[in-house]
């Protein structure tokens, strides 16, 4: 027996996650970007780290300073603007009693999995968001359990993050296990980017894991611009359908990225022929940082109204905000009158 043996190999899709782009430049050298833009923006670095996968990076336009998947990634002057209302926990989910655990919805409860994630994405509201404070361990899983137990309206665990399919496989099966335990549940959701900027991460292994489960799965991607609707990303998503697990997108409206009709209903075309259902199309959150993504409420609101009328009311996605404090997402349109 040799000594290697016993070297655990990395899954593929963490090697590739080791490849990611952190550094400015390496991302102009790579997209061919001109340089004195590239020096302009990269400082705002210092805000949110840069971070994004080379998968993300090959679905970009070179020598394109607007492409709408880089505006999603690359650090912007902008985010130095002060803007009114904009604010480091616009959700106020930092006061969160149980930590890693967000119960806002009466039947289902958030656990945050995994602080960090596999991309930063400039618009995030969760970019000022203390993650070393939360980390998920067996003592976590005890508590979440718990938890569960002392609530029977709770029938859904959600993970999320972070990033929750930045956990392995391995701690996915652990948690299932338990959760498995609980008569009460009955889905388990996970709320992931990383299929759309990692989509081998999306491992035969785990869907079959998901599938064997009592609780029915469910996956929730997050794309914004049909661009991330890539060939490797279909080809994954299709073996997790296939499997038998629910997958659906949420997407975040953003200015000069997918804030228009056309650009949505191609989305919208584009999930459902990789087998994925639109499901809530988000308006930021107003965290500090972000103003400049910004869509006014009017505007919004007329691109869901072009939505219906290009695409089969299934193909169109809920245009929500979230309000601190409301039971639910709330639809745009109620905001208005
Ligand atoms: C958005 C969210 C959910 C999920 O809401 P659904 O409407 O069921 O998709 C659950 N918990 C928290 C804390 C959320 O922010
Ligand atoms: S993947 Fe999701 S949680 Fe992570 S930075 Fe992007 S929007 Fe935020």
């Amino acid at each position: 027996m040799t000594d290697t043996a016993s070297i655990a190999v990395r899954p593929a899709w963490q090697q590739a996650l080791a490849q990611s782009i952190r550094d400015p430049r390496q991302l102009a050298e790579t997209l061919s970007l001109p340089a004195d833009w590239v020096a302009a923006h990269s400082p705002a670095r210092e805000l949110f780290p840069l971070q994004v996968t080379r998968h993300f990076v090959s679905l970009m336009t070179p020598g394109d300073c607007d492409d709408p998947l880089l505006r999603q990634v690359m650090p912007h002057q902008d985010e130095y603007k002060e803007a009114a209302g904009f604010t480091t926990d616009p959700l106020a989910e930092q006061q969160s009693s149980q930590p890693g655990l967000l119960h806002k919805y009466r039947s289902r409860v958030l656990v945050i999995l995994r602080g960090g994630c596999a991309i930063n994405c400039r618009y995030c509201f969760r970019r000022h968001f203390p993650y070393a404070d939360h980390h998920f361990g067996p003592q976590q899983r005890a508590e979440l359990i718990n938890y569960i137990r002392q609530d029977a309206a709770i029938n859904e665990v959600i993970v999320s993050g972070g990033d929750p399919l930045l956990a392995t496989d391995e701690q996915f099966t652990r948690l299932l296990d338990e959760l498995e335990q609980l008569p009460q549940l009955l889905r388990i959701r996970i709320h992931s980017r990383l299929p759309v900027v990692l989509p081998e991460r999306l491992t035969d292994a785990l869907a079959q894991r998901l599938a064997a489960s009592r609780l029915q799965a469910i996956l929730v991607i997050h794309a914004n611009h049909p661009r991330e609707i890539a060939p490797q990303l279909q080809e994954r998503l299709q073996a997790w359908v296939n499997a038998g697990i629910t997958v659906l997108n949420q997407s975040v409206l953003l200015r000069d990225i997918n804030d228009d009709a056309a650009t949505l209903a191609e989305l919208s075309e584009r999930l459902f022929a990789a087998r994925v259902l639109p499901y809530y199309l988000h308006q930021l959150d107003k965290v500090k940082g972000a103003s400049h993504f910004a869509v006014t409420d009017a505007h919004a609101c007329a691109i869901a109204a072009q939505l219906r009328a290009l695409l089969p009311g299934f193909l169109v996605p809920r245009l929500v905000r979230e309000i601190a404090g409301e039971p639910s997402k709330t639809p745009l349109e109620l905001t208005l009158v």
